[in-house]
């Protein structure tokens, strides 16, 4: 069968992808020059917004199952607790998920890997991309296979092919930001005595350490910045006189380690005709909040619907210039937070100052004392703000929901979604010309019966709301206007499912 999509990179981002394109029908190819799904742990935070895809795609739970809630933050200082962040149930009521999961990126991606085989799709690894070109006809490629030269021919290509991404190179796409100076030490290592199930961050006289739980190794993960005076090839025994008293462990075995330097970057385009970028070749930044992968991941949810619309004849070819809209306002934005959070932390030179004169007398309490404040942090890490309400397909407003924001969760207005497909939502009564417009486009209607539960959410009595396949709302429309509707699929010329 002819590919109609080449991905290149079988890391997080191109894997999700995948998974996505052909859960829709979509024939894929994935390439990877790697031989196996990677052995480094990286990513270990998996936010909600991540699960939250995952169970439209069906494989949440698995994904929970593996992991780590994390219930707590503690912050120590010369091997004692000297303060905790509750962060059990931290976004109660907004989200399914309401944690955040410890999961490491290796086990992550053998998931992956084995959720794309159910599809019928496997990863063609030891094949590297070494070169391609685009004409209005699609997209010629030439992969190397153990040595071995042969072309690929494709409708789309997607270079999910990391911060050093050949695709992006051979567009001859910027990749303006910076690289900061200190060098990033991380390692996953077992410690004497029981095993620690939270996040704890150790803040020294001039370094700080994080600790998390790996649990499928009952390891623990240690992330850092090295010493200015770190030698040149550093390994843990560098750290170890350092780390062991700081943190109170004893360390029995070293499993990984590893050094890097971190990046903010964003490419200049994120589409070129008929190649994307999504992933870490599109945007790196520091790793402050652990939104890296996420971002990957909410990338390819974005995209792998517009690409099958486009496929599928289900809309104009305007709907593939949203993903770049959409996509890489977040990504920008995201570089700036996790900078300011990232130079708070690392500029300060001494941990202990930043400790005593801030986090301690001022963060830590209001995060403790007030439920709101532990919401508006969750609201922030776990992507469920991310919105698009500049994007050509957002509009409206019904109660505090706007044209581009996440529909919002209320128990249980997420089981239709996993159509993966667009659907009309009305939370509370339908009027019969909505319900008439909805049939004569085709357009799947889910009614549910107004509750206090759907007003705390931000949705509004008889409100109704057009939910595009990632989950976000199109349209927000107070009264149910059947006229607004009706414009936005001929003017993207949508063809909605009666099927799904
Ligand atoms: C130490 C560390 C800790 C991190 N912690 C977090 C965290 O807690 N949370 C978080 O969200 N993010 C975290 N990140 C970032 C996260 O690891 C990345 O954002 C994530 O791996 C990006 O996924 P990706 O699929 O876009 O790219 P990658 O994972 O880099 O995958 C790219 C793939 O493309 C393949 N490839 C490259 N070039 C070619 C080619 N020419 N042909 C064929 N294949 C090719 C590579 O072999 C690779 O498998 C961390 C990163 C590091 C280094």
């Amino acid at each position: 069968m002819a590919t109609h999509v080449l991905i290149v990179g079988a890391g997080p981002t191109g894997l999700v992808l995948a998974i996505a394109l052909a859960r829709r029908g979509i024939v894929v190819r994935i390439i990877d020059k790697n031989s196996a799904p990677g052995l480094a742990s990286r990513a270990m935070a998996v936010h909600a917004r991540t699960l939250e895809f995952y169970r439209q795609l069906g494989f949440a739970d698995a994904v929970i199952n593996q992991g780590i809630k994390i219930d707590a933050i503690h912050l120590r200082e010369h091997g004692a607790d000297i303060a905790e962040l509750p962060f059990k149930d931290i976004g109660a009521g907004l989200s399914p998920y309401p944690f955040v999961l410890s999961y490491p990126q290796d086990d992550h991606e053998r998931l992956l890997t084995a959720q794309l085989k159910a599809e019928g799709v496997e990863v063609e690894w030891n094949t590297e991309l070494e070169s391609f070109t685009q004409d209005d006809w699609g997209v010629r490629a030439v992969l190397d296979t153990d040595g071995e030269r042969h072309t690929s021919s494709s409708v789309y290509l997607c270079g999910c092919d990391g911060s050093r991404s050949r695709v992006r190179e051979s567009l001859k796409l910027e990749f303006t930001g910076g690289t900061y100076q200190h060098l990033y030490y991380v390692a996953d290592v077992e410690t004497a005595g029981p095993p620690n199930r939270d996040l704890v961050g150790h803040l020294g006289a001039n370094t700080f350490a994080l600790m998390l739980p790996v649990r499928s190794r009952g390891m623990q993960r240690l992330i850092g910045i090295l010493p200015a005076n770190a030698p040149e090839h550093p390994t843990f025994e560098t750290m170890r006189p350092i780390l062991e008293p700081l943190l109170g462990i004893r360390v029995e075995q070293v499993n990984w380690f590893s050094t890097y330097r971190v990046h903010h970057r964003v490419a200049s385009r994120f589409r070129v005709d008929r190649c994307f970028l999504a992933g870490d070749a599109a945007h790196i930044h520091s790793p402050a909040g652990g939104q890296g992968m996420n971002t990957g991941i909410g990338d390819a949810i974005n995209l792998a619907w517009k690409i099958a619309h486009s496929l599928q004849g289900r809309a104009d070819q305007a709907l593939l210039d949203t993903y770049e809209a959409e996509r890489i306002v977040f990504a920008r934005k995201l570089v700036i937070t996790t900078d300011r959070a990232f130079q708070l932390i690392v500029s300060q030179g001494t941990g202990g100052q930043l400790l005593r004169s801030w986090l301690l007398p001022h963060v830590f309490p209001v995060l403790s004392g007030f439920a709101l404040a532990r919401r508006t942090l969750f609201k922030t890490l776990s992507q469920v703000m991310i919105h698009y309400p500049d994007s050509p397909l957002s509009g409206g407003r019904a109660g505090e929901v706007i044209g581009g924001d996440r529909l919002p969760w209320v128990p249980d207005n997420f089981t239709p979604l996993q159509t993966l497909d667009w659907q009309l939502h009305v939370y509370g009564k339908t009027d019969p010309l909505l319900a008439a417009a909805a049939h004569a486009l085709c357009l799947p209607l889910h009614a549910f019966a107004w509750s206090e539960a759907a007003g705390q959410a931000g949705l509004l009595e008889d409100a109704a709301y057009l939910v595009r396949p990632d989950m976000h709302v199109a349209l927000a429309l107070p009264r149910q206007e059947t006229d607004v509707l009706q414009e936005l699929a001929a003017r993207l010329q949508l063809r909605f499912s009666c099927n799904s």
